[in-house]
């Protein structure tokens, strides 16, 4: 599976903000890759707000449904669609 990138993160800049499960609290977290800061929603990760201060433990990756399911649609589609635009360049360069 793949994970769900949402961009980069605020805080070191280098790292990709990943959409990740917290199974035991059953809500979804958006985690930087590289330094590892947490939030609990995509518009304060990509906003730079401030990180979650109890930090989720033994996180798994997330699925589009499991996105769905959080009523954070509005992403997905955002994310399909830049896919779709990526997808549309690679086709056109291949010509
Ligand atoms: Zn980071």
């Amino acid at each position: 599976m793949s994970l769900i990138s949402i961009g980069e993160c605020p805080v070191c800049r280098q790292g990709e903000l990943i959409v990740v499960k917290d199974p035991a609290r059953e809500m979804l977290l958006v985690i930087c890759d590289d330094c590892e800061s947490q939030w609990d929603s995509p518009e304060n990760a990509v906003k730079g707000g401030p990180p979650l201060m109890d930090e989720a433990e033994s996180l798994q990756d997330a699925s589009y449904g499991d996105l769905e399911n959080a009523g954070w649609s509005d992403l997905v589609e955002h994310l399909q669609h830049e896919e779709q635009a990526k997808r549309s360049i690679f086709q056109s360069g291949d010509r």
